[in-house]
């Protein structure tokens, strides 16, 4: 006997690499318009085009993002790769800028897929120190006049808040369209598509997924002809996520909410205390009046909290000792907190900053911590009891 149907309340886990047509007329229908206006939703192809447990947790995101639709893949960068790709003109040059301060991945596909594979002509905007000066970037703007502009939220591991609501007004207003990461500010701090974005992108691994277990990228808009491009272009690219890991998703989509305000809560809290030890030379946390974007951080996230990443500058006399103090650090908290490089997860881990960024941050003695969902008692005894070591 086979089991077409039960009384399950959720969609289940549809491995089907294909789906069953039952004869040619089918088959055709199917096939008009498969993936963009299907002419009947329930019938599926392809899992590589359209799945009934992709789409489940696509409606589940979308309603997170507060966008009209909401499209899963593999990864992040896949997602940033879908996001960008679409806005590739074929019939015109390509001017396209972004702002220094994004993932270094994001970075390294600009050069050598966009730039050197591509053609595409990529610009950059730098902040002015620690923050964007946006009236440069009106200038920027009108000198350059690129069609498009990509902007992280939140930068890391210095933390800088982009005002994106005026990013967004001023490349508006110079005709470009915006690409919003918004990976470290998550949708529960910011929603750029109310703010007139036209695409925004997480790495779902992080906060969305948020257990550093699961590999997620998400892209999110309002506009229908962005999302038919968007579909048509990871099905051809073989983007699509898997219905095993859309599932997983979907699960701890259910939980996002109550998570992110506990890490977000966690550190605030490891902030304040390691803004008062003396082993600490400076913290980076936008809640603090020190930091150099927390007006902006308190303005744009409308006080519901400055995300999950705090990252500190342990004290010391000269390079050399911060860089020891560092690796002591790492070394003798490790059980507690390991060296893991992802964010975003339930459990604290962290990053030494100056053997991954390299001379791009002059702070050899710098951590940036991912905070987690524990007790927050645990943490700051883990790190205080580490301090006292060091
Ligand atoms: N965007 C940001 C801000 C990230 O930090 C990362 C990865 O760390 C990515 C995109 C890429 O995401 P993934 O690793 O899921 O491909």
């Amino acid at each position: 006997m086979s089991v077409k149907k039960v009384n399950s309340r959720r969609v289940p886990i549809y491995r089907d690499a294909g789906f069953y047509l039952k004869d040619i007329p089918t088959m055709k229908k199917a096939f008009t318009d498969e993936l963009t206006h299907p002419s009947d939703p329930d019938l599926y192809i392809y899992s590589r085009y359209r799945n009934p447990t992709v789409v489940d947790a696509e409606q589940c995101m979308a309603k997170i993002e507060g966008a009209a639709w909401s499209l899963l893949c593999q990864s992040g960068m896949a997602a940033i790769d879908i996001a960008l790709s679409i806005f590739q003109n074929q019939n015109k040059p390509n001017k396209w800028a972004f702002f220094t301060e994004i993932y270094g991945g994001t970075n390294s596909y600009i050069d050598r897929v966009l730039v050197n594979r591509r053609g595409i002509e990529a610009i950059r905007f730098a902040p002015d120190g620690d923050t964007y000066d946006l009236d440069k970037f009106s200038s920027f703007m009108e000198d350059n006049r690129p069609s498009l502009v990509f902007v992280e939220a939140m930068s890391n591991p210095m933390l800088i808040v982009a005002n994106v609501k005026k990013v967004i007004s001023i490349a508006k207003k110079y005709g470009a369209s915006v690409i919003v990461d918004n990976t470290f500010a998550t949708p529960y701090l910011l929603k750029p598509l109310d703010l007139d974005a036209d695409i925004v992108i997480h790495s779902g691994t992080k906060y969305l997924a948020g257990h550093g277990n699961l590999s997620v990228g998400v892209i999110s808009g309002n506009s229908k002809d962005l999302c038919e491009q968007a579909i048509e272009y990871r099905k051809l690219v073989g983007h699509m996520i898997s219905p095993d890991e859309a599932y997983r998703f979907n699960d701890m989509l259910k939980s996002f909410d109550l998570r992110v305000k506990q890490h977000f809560r966690n550190a605030q809290l490891i902030a304040e205390f390691l803004s008062k030890h003396p082993k600490v030379e400076k913290v980076l946390y936008p809640s603090l009046e020190n930091h150099p974007t927390h007006q902006i951080a308190e303005k744009l996230f409308d006080g519901k909290g400055y995300g999950g990443i705090v990252t500190f500058d342990l004290a010391g006399e000269n390079f050399v000792e911060k860089q020891k103090r560092c690796e002591h650090f790492t070394n003798v908290i490790s059980d507690e907190i390991p060296l893991i490089p992802t964010l975003g997860d339930a459990d604290t881990i962290l990053m030494p900053v100056e053997p991954v960024w390299g001379n791009k941050y002059p702070f050899p003695g710098m951590i940036r911590l991912s905070v987690g969902i524990e007790d927050v008692s645990l943490i700051i005894s883990a790190i205080e009891l580490t301090l006292d070591k060091c």
